[in-house]
């Protein structure tokens, strides 16, 4: 077992999973686990399934690949619109897809029909974010295009995205509008659609304060099964477990040295000019983890009175003059990690990954 190491702790991932499955039936919403910020390992998806999740979605091929050889009972969903490259493989291994192209429908809906496979499609709408999804004036000319596909490819409902690419947040306007948008593509299609799918997490934060329409059936659900975390909102579930996992990284060297570079200061490794405040003589310690592990700028200490002063690609200093214990040479250090640092951590082949607990 080498350092540095992302220890997962299954058990309370699974139990995130049972509440937060459980707080949505309440409100009607049925919820989509969302297995990309860790790197959808089967452990992962064996605990997302264990929590009760029927549907697995995810934003990569390869993933899903993976998971549904290790359990073809379970359904998956592509949630990053396709790639025409990857048609075939959508066709033949997904169960859902999101979707915001027209040519995509229709090259989707020709492969379904000569695998002969039904594929259920999710078309997004753009509600102000400005990541993927139709406009909604577009609505008329995707209805009619939708009238001619196979009927492999089945029409499962609308959805939408938040808070990705310019942090514009569900509410119960922009999602009534969600809903307005399904109701209009009806009419095209005379059918009743299943799926309102109104978001992700920040969502789910919606509904606990009561914030959605009722309308919303759907949501896709990764951080807060995963970390119990918010990022949109900034919030901690209190219902739910945040110590789901750590970092773990060891110390190779500890020593009192300056906090004021000596020399001439030009660029750090990455190009920057680095800023130093003189603070004396502090004990600092160089953990074997950097850059290339993690996002380092996601790590919280575990450690008390360990703080962060810088990392390089392999190379993470702490300053260790106000810890709670003397660390030594070859201790341990344990770090929070937030979404971008699981994310990071997990598909970095340098750290080790331990999935705990049952
Ligand atoms: C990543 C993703 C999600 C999950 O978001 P969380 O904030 O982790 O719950 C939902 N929908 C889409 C389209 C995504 O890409």
């Amino acid at each position: 077992m080498s350092y540095p190491i992302l220890r997962v702790h299954r058990d309370k991932i699974r139990e995130n999973g049972e509440i937060l499955i459980k707080e949505s039936a309440k409100n009607g919403i049925t919820l989509w686990g969302v297995t990309k910020g860790i790197s959808a390992f089967p452990e992962i998806a064996q605990t997302f399934k264990e929590a009760g999740f029927k549907v697995i979605a995810d934003s990569r091929m390869a993933n899903i690949r993976r998971m549904k050889e290790c359990f073809p009972e379970l359904e998956y969903a592509l949630i990053r619109i396709p790639m025409h490259s990857e048609l075939d493989e959508v066709a033949e291994l997904c169960d859902y897809c999101l979707i915001s192209e027209t040519p995509t429908i229709m090259a989707l809906a020709e492969k379904c029909e000569k695998l002969a496979k039904t594929l259920k499609a999710v078309i997004m709408f753009d509600m102000g974010d400005l990541r993927e999804g139709f406009w909604h004036t577009e609505i008329p000319n995707l209805g009619k295009a939708l009238g001619k596909i196979s009927p492999y490819l089945k029409i499962a409902g609308v959805g939408a995205n938040f808070s990705c690419a310019s942090g514009v947040l569900p509410t119960r306007e922009n999602l009534t509008q969600l809903s307005s948008y399904a109701a209009e593509l009806e009419k095209y299609l005379g059918y009743k659609l299943e799926i309102i799918s109104g978001g992700g997490t920040c969502s789910f934060h919606q509904m606990l304060h009561g914030r959605l329409p009722q309308t919303v059936n759907s949501l896709r659900i990764g951080e807060a099964v995963l970390l119990g975390y918010d990022t949109a909102f900034n919030d901690n579930f209190s219902i739910l477990n945040h110590d789901t996992m750590e970092i773990e990284a060891e110390l190779v060297e500890v020593r009192t040295k300056p906090t004021l570079p000596i020399g001439l200061i030009g660029h750090d490794a990455f190009g920057n000019v680095p800023v130093f405040e003189d603070r004396g003589n502090r004990r600092r310690g160089i953990l074997a983890i950097g850059k290339q592990d993690v996002r380092i700028e996601g790590l919280v200490p575990l450690d008390e009175g360990v703080k962060i002063i810088t990392a390089s690609s392999d190379h993470l200093l702490v300053d260790l003059e106000d810890a709670a214990i003397d660390y030594k040479l070859g201790d341990i250090l344990r770090f929070r990690p937030d979404y971008t640092a699981m994310l990071s951590a997990s598909t970095s082949p340098y750290v080790t990954k331990i999935f705990e607990g049952k």
